[in-house]
């Protein structure tokens, strides 16, 4: 019903679904294509499908990836030069076409993770116009966490299970129905085309409820909200060497990540040499060639890539965003291949220093 009145009004919708062994939000093709029971299994290094039993639309915990590689593409051309016929280089802007989105089942720790996004990509006086086409063309239809996963922990961040900003539409699955709140005046429409029944008090307070037991049952969290001050203690922390010693600076932990915005870019030249494409990738701090400045490196090895990473997610973007850049989304302890937990490397390295 959502997902039909979403396209009558012009949005390509994406929806969970199953790709390669993993639930991700891909693109829907009729209106009833969400299917139900999907779930996943989450531990550190592990993830693995499985069956909701009560057969519910949205049961599964985020999968690797949701809104990120919808607004910040993974790979994608900021401009282009070319010789013309008179041999004069014309370089001209590459905009990405952004078609009216819908996103259905986005979690609250991705909502905090998109706001940390726009503070970045569309700050005042270097809004990205790339980022910022394919963001307006989003609508955002998120869903409240009734079943979290192992490795979530936004309880403790204070970002979930339970959507509070952010979203055009939120919806809570409930044993006999969905709860409807419209967000913002787009989603009203939507809301409002749908002509839906008041929801009962009841249904209110259960589905707040399931909130509160999806919170209590999280058994993952971070010793504090504003770590900073105890993580920039610990520079020379041993656990350090530890953690380094099992990384395998793979990066997946930066290429899961919500919040992560680092990139590189290059120029791919045309084999012919008369035109060349200017590309923006996604990067990541725990590449060789992240910390290479000219003539050295000053992050040669894993320890400092990994405190490097630990320390701008928890402490330095304090400074920069005003909060941490950890959204309890949990995806770094999933699909780290070695298992590393961020939470259990932030409880060692804190354990005297943590702000509460
Ligand atoms: S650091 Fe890990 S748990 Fe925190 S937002 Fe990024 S991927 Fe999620
Ligand atoms: S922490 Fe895990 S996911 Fe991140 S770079 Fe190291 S091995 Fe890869």
């Amino acid at each position: 019903m959502l997902v039909g009145q979403l396209m009558q009004q012009g949005y390509q919708c994406f929806g969970p679904g199953v790709e390669n062994g993993a639930i991700v939000l891909h693109e829907l093709a009729t209106p009833d294509a969400i299917p139900r029971g999907l779930q996943a299994v989450q531990s550190p290094g592990r993830y693995q499908l499985t069956q909701d039993p009560e057969q519910r639309y949205f049961a599964w915990a985020n999968g690797p990836q949701a809104i990120k590689p919808l607004a910040f593409a993974p790979t994608e051309s900021l401009w282009r030069v070319a010789r013309d016929a008179s041999g004069t280089l014309q370089f001209s802007a590459v905009l990405p076409a952004a078609p009216k989105r819908a996103l259905i089942g986005v979690r609250a720790c991705d909502l905090a993770a998109l706001a940390l996004q726009d503070a970045h990509f569309l700050r005042a006086g270097a809004r990205d116009a790339h980022y910022a086409q394919r963001r307006d063309a989003l609508l955002l239809v998120a869903v409240q966490c009734a079943a979290p996963a192992a490795t979530c922990f936004c309880a403790s961040t204070g970002d979930g299970p339970t959507p509070t900003a952010g979203y055009d539409i939120a919806l809570a699955e409930l044993a006999d129905g969905f709860v409807v709140e419209a967000g913002s005046a787009r989603g009203q429409h939507v809301v409002d085309a749908l002509r839906l029944s008041p929801a009962l008090a009841q249904h209110i307070d259960d589905a707040r409820k399931q909130g509160e037991s999806a919170a209590a049952a999280q058994t993952r969290r971070l010793p504090g909200r504003n770590l900073r001050d105890a993580l920039m203690s610990q520079l020379e922390h041993p656990r350090w060497d530890a953690v380094a010693a099992r990384c395998l600076a793979c990066g997946n932990c930066t290429a899961v990540c919500p919040t992560c915005f680092c990139h590189a870019e290059v120029d791919q030249p045309a084999l012919s040499g008369e035109s060349s494409a200017h590309v923006r990738e996604w990067d990541s701090c725990f590449g060789e060639s992240h910390g290479h400045l000219h003539g050295f490196n000053v992050r040669p090895d894993i320890r400092s890539r990994y405190r490097q990473w630990l320390t701008h997610k928890l402490a330095g973007w304090h400074d920069q965003f005003g909060r941490s850049g950890c959204t309890g989304c949990g995806r770094c302890i999933a699909w780290c291949p070695v298992g590393i937990d961020l939470t259990e490397e932030v409880a060692a390295l804190t354990a005297r220093e943590a702000t509460p």
